[in-house]
């Protein structure tokens, strides 16, 4: 499959890595949008948050309970936000679920 994160979990494409356990990779995101800006991965192939099932649901749980450690990890001590872009309307441009952790100042409240 010709996904980046995919390679990137892989370790076939290089990236700074923050966090890593058997199933989840956090590493820095290319184009932070923020002084913090880490991207948190299943290692395995999930395309979004709208493909989430019975199936995968444990594997995304393991996602979710690595992005505090993550935050934890980056020193995001007085808060942080998560977001996870979905389709074409929710500007996602890689089709790999991933969440965005971002922090290290204080944020907009823009959401859009
Ligand atoms: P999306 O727009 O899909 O929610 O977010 C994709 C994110 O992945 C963007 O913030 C972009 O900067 C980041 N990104 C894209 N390609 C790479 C890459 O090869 N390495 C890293 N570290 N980040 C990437
Ligand atoms: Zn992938």
């Amino acid at each position: 499959m010709n996904c980046i994160f995919c390679k990137i979990a892989a370790g076939e494409i290089p990236s700074a890595k923050v966090y890593e356990d058997e199933s989840v990779l956090a590493f820095k995101d290319l184009n932070p949008a923020a002084p913090v800006h880490v991207l948190v991965i299943p290692k395995a192939h999930i395309e979004s948050l709208d493909c989430v099932n019975g199936e995968n649901i444990d594997l995304v749980s393991k996602v979710i309970s690595a992005i505090p450690v993550v935050a934890k990890a980056a020193g995001l001590e007085n808060g942080y936000r998560v977001i996870t872009n979905i389709g074409e309307d929710g500007g996602q441009t890689v089709k790999h679920l991933h969440f965005h952790v971002l922090g290290g100042t204080k944020l907009t409240e823009k959401l859009n």
